[in-house]
């Protein structure tokens, strides 16, 4: 008879994601979930006809910071929260 292996992986071992990993400690699925965050208020900015505009004051934000960051919601002047970039 075959015998079959342990149902959890050894200590050490990659294991697969789970809800507690988006906890505040878990910087890497914590970043992605912010970066989604991020992508899906830019989507709702274009469905508004907002994207490209400054969330803070309006004013267009210039075309190579959205380049380098197509999610980004406001100009060099009013900056986001250092932890919502990426
Ligand atoms: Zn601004």
């Amino acid at each position: 008879m075959k015998r079959i292996g342990p149902l959890f992986p050894p200590a050490g071992h990659p294991r697969p994601a789970t809800d507690t990993d988006l906890a505040p400690g878990n910087r890497t699925l914590r970043s992605y979930a912010l970066q989604l965050a991020r992508i899906e208020a830019a989507l709702t900015r274009m469905d508004a006809g907002q994207y490209g505009r400054c969330t803070q004051c309006n004013a267009p934000i210039p075309i190579h910071q959205l380049e380098a960051d197509p999610a980004l919601s406001a100009c060099s002047n009013c900056e986001e929260p250092a932890d919502q970039v990426i």
